[in-house]
């Protein structure tokens, strides 16, 4: 009955609002893939991959060859055995994470269908609601801040802000912002853009300052291991790792080496299944953990909106780039300020 009897991948292009500028990279549209996985009784489970060449070395023609392949391999396995799948598509951790996570995605939304509960309650059900942060992308100190104001008197208690590309206006834009947004948390993330010795005069010189850095995100090269130690034990702020945290053994090996405080889990990276493991990992170690997005559409976002609140694992949410996006909204979510509610 609740068998898969096809798999589908539709090429869906979003343009962003204005272009959204990280260190050293600037996105104007995100080319995501709707991955819809039919069964026998006609259910539709709905799932999106939005992938990452600068993170994931994926590339959407790529991705897309595999619709054939990825239907030949799960096509007769009934969504009810939902692990025989995730185990199926473990196989493509490496070379195709985020087709990997919408499949698994779609597979559990058809599941939640044909037993008519929402998804996040099949993944534990432990917060009904989780609130997300906002981001404000690289630009001049003027618009930052005036950004930054806007989005914090908006109901944003957290601010994710981007920086990485000069240290010295990065201190001074921290300062800036931090002054404007008095009582804001803010999420810095320097997408790799500095040596381990910049980060730590970063976070040293905006603490003297008293900046209330919640998080100082993946300041510098993913591979960086001995780096990331070093500055771990010189910043007075909690690091994590982003772009060196895709598998579970990724993150195992930072938790290992001493690496983190923090992990950042997307599920474009892990799928779902390395990152259920990695919460688990988290928490067995006390390493905090946040959750975050590449280019989804509120289909995408939907997908970690339901992991989040199901597994109840994260202490910061990062889950804004439908926001940024220009789309007709169609999750399986209710988005009231910074609170995003999955339906029940
Ligand atoms: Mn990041």
């Amino acid at each position: 009955m609740h068998e898969i009897v096809d798999v589908t991948f539709e090429l869906k292009t979003y343009e962003y609002s204005e272009p959204f500028r990280i260190a050293n990279n600037v996105e104007n549209k995100a080319n995501n893939i709707e991955v819809r996985v039919y069964l026998k009784d006609g259910t539709i489970g709905i799932g999106e991959a939005s992938s990452s060449y600068r993170v994931n070395g994926e590339k959407v023609p790529a991705l897309f060859a595999l619709q054939d392949t990825v239907k030949e391999m799960i096509a007769g396995e009934d969504v009810g055995n939902y692990r025989r799948i995730f185990d199926i598509m473990d196989g493509f951790s490496r070379t195709a994470p985020s087709v990997k996570a919408a499949v698994q995605y779609a597979t559990l939304d058809a599941l939640g269908v044909v037993m008519g509960i929402p998804v996040y309650q099949i993944l534990g059900g432990s917060k009904s609601k989780i609130h997300t942060d906002k981001t404000i992308g690289i630009d001049t100190i003027d618009v930052m801040v005036e950004k930054a104001r806007k989005t914090f008197d908006e109901g944003f208690k957290t601010l994710k802000i981007k920086i990485g590309e000069n240290l010295k206006e990065d201190i001074k834009k921290m300062v800036a912002i931090s002054e404007a947004t008095p009582g804001a948390s803010y999420i810095v993330d320097a997408n790799q853009g500095y040596t381990a010795k910049m980060a730590i005069q970063f976070a040293q010189s905006v603490y003297a300052q008293n900046v209330n850095v919640a998080v100082f995100e993946q300041p510098i090269m993913w591979n960086d291991l001995d780096g990331l130690k070093l500055l771990r034990y010189n910043s007075p702020f909690p690091i994590a790792a982003d772009e060196s945290a895709k598998t579970r053994h990724d993150v195992y090996t930072l938790i290992r080496n001493e690496c983190v405080d923090f992990v950042n889990i997307k599920l474009m990276k892990s799928g779902l299944s390395d990152a259920l493991s990695i919460v688990e990992l988290a928490k067995t170690t006390n390493i905090g953990l946040m959750i975050g997005c590449m280019g989804e559409s509120s289909v995408g976002i939907n997908q970690s909106v339901h992991f989040a609140a199901g597994t109840g694992a994260f202490a910061y949410h990062d889950l804004d780039s439908h926001m940024m996006l220009k789309e007709e909204f169609r999750g399986k979510f209710k988005q009231e300020g910074d609170a995003l509610i999955p339906n029940v």
